[in-house]
């Protein structure tokens, strides 16, 4: 197994529970890849940047529960929004059944008027009757902007409200996002059962949730090796033989699966298969994303909220990380996040703490009279594969067509954006495929929420929908 991150780490701890004995090599000194925790010079231990999932991810869920993290997540069915005259919204799931259950908060939605509100519901049950079938119609192919555009939204609705929920899930801007993408994550999210929008946040720094993981490999007799980068798989008669390691060390094992972000995926392949099998080739085709954050001190309490979204600034989402971990000092360590970021990317580190600080302060009228004590940027300039239109033809299978090779990431063909949830959803498909080579199949893979309410009506009216091909 190469590449300790969500993909590696849940492909790795589900065939141990299998019985097979799993060697883990990560280049870097923890686990968790993209979702980890490190020390800042001075001690703090932080996150890369705050990772959320949500109700709907229930493989995420499954794989938490196995490591016994679950009770580490807490979860939050209300959500705050502020628009730019500092007015408050709440969304939060009243009494009615899906896909209805949160019409109401729609109609308190701030800075929309009620042509606009009437519109994105009138948009909303379109998406509703699809029934989850967004593969096809009118969705085919085509970015979220036309679809919206087609559906007569407005500029307003378009940057108020779509573009703040689906900017932040698929970190992607909306023309340069696939409409399916974007119509999946209202239907499972917002529409098609009651707790899909709930939000999950880590208790716990990011690296705690898989302290689970090391014991359930090395207690079945696997081993976990931190620093320890591949630099490349040997293949010897359309088989991979083995893998290099610095000082011409190497490893060698019956099945090999490489759960390593695409590019470094390249990277590790050997150049011949990679020009010779296009699904390997076409992996270069796909784009990367960026997200920032910036983590803030202050030197008193600042926040109440746990976390908010903000409407019509460069920030997204303000979370109070003092709060979120229960720690003693509520509301003085606060993290920004700009999802998409890329007009961040060549700004100074001091110019984005400015443009974010002064943002929060507007918003949290406290942090104005508070002292700032330090802050810090963290940009990840890759840090997802980008949901392009057309992006799906570029994610391979988890099975390759090398009989002992198998990928797993967020960026392999899983049906689900760059999450937490594709990342374990791949990870399950690929150690599918090697328990069904070893003639031991094995369903690992978690079903989607199944439809509530009047949503079920439109599931049945909608036949199969999307379905996730299994690798085996
Ligand atoms: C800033 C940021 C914010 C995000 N926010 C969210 C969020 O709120 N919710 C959500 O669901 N998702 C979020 N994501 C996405 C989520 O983190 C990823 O989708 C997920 O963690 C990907 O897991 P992975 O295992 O596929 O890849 P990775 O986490 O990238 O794991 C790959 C691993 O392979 C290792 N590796 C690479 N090369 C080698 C080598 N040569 N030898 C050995 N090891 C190697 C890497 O060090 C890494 O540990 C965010 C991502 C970022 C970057």
């Amino acid at each position: 197994m190469i590449g300790a991150g969500l993909a590696g780490l849940s492909s790795g701890v589900a065939l141990a529970e299998a019985g097979f004995r799993v060697k883990l090599l990560e280049q870097r000194p923890f686990l968790g890849g993209r979702a980890s925790s490190y020390s800042l010079p001075d001690g703090e231990q932080i996150d890369n940047c705050q990772h959320v999932t949500l109700g709907c991810c229930t493989n995420l869920d499954d794989f938490y529960e196995r490591m016994g993290a679950l009770a580490k997540i807490a979860r939050y069915g209300r959500l705050v929004f502020v628009d730019s005259a500092s007015h408050r919204a709440v969304m939060e799931a009243s009494a009615l059944p899906p896909p209805f259950h949160l019409a109401p908060s729609l109609a308190f939605y701030p800075s929309l008027n009620w042509a606009e509100k009437r519109g994105i519901a009138e948009a909303m049950l379109s998406i509703a009757r699809r029934g989850g079938r967004n593969d096809d119609g009118d969705a085919a192919g085509c970015s979220m902007l036309d679809w919206l555009r087609a559906h007569r939204q407005s500029e307003g609705a378009i940057s108020r409200f779509w573009a703040v929920v689906l900017v932040s899930a698929l970190n992607e801007e909306l023309a340069r996002m696939e409409a399916r993408y974007g119509l999946d994550v209202f239907w499972k999210a917002f529409l098609s059962a009651r707790s899909g929008y709930i939000v999950g946040i880590p208790r716990v720094p990011l690296g705690e949730l898989y302290e689970g993981c090391r014991a359930a490999i090395e207690q079945r007799g696997g081993e976990v090796l931190c620093r320890a980068a591949v630099r490349g798989l040997k293949e010897d008669d359309g088989r991979i033989s083995g893998v290099g390691m610095d000082a011409g060390r190497q490893h060698s094992a019956d099945f090999y699966i490489l759960a390593v972000p695409h590019e470094a995926a390249l990277r590790l392949l050997p150049e011949r298969i990679v020009a010779s099998e296009p699904q390997f080739s076409r992996i270069q085709n796909l784009r990367a994303s960026p997200i920032t954050s910036v983590h803030f001190w202050f030197d008193g309490d600042v926040m109440v909220e746990p976390f908010i979204t903000l409407l019509d600034r460069t920030t997204h989402w303000i979370f109070n990380k003092s709060r979120l971990s229960e720690g003693p000092a509520a509301g003085r360590y606060l993290q920004s996040v700009i999802s998409a970021s890329y007009g961040l990317v060549e700004r100074s580190r001091q110019e984005i703490i400015s443009l974010c600080l002064g943002e929060l302060q507007q918003a949290l009228p406290e942090a104005a009279k508070a002292r700032l004590i330090k802050a810090t940027v963290v940009k990840e300039t890759a840090a997802t594969f980008s949901p392009q239109p057309g992006a799906d033809r570029w994610r391979p299978s988890q099975r390759t067509p090398l009989p002992n090779l198998f990928l797993a990431g967020d960026w392999t063909a899983t049906g689900w954006p760059a999450t937490m949830e594709g990342a374990v959803r791949s990870g399950y498909l690929a150690a599918e495929a090697i328990l069904s080579d070893c003639g031991e199949p094995k369903r690992l893979l978690k079903p989607d929420l199944p439809a509530e309410g009047l949503a079920r009506h439109w599931v049945r009216n909608a036949g199969p929908g999307l379905r996730i091909k299994p690798a085996s």
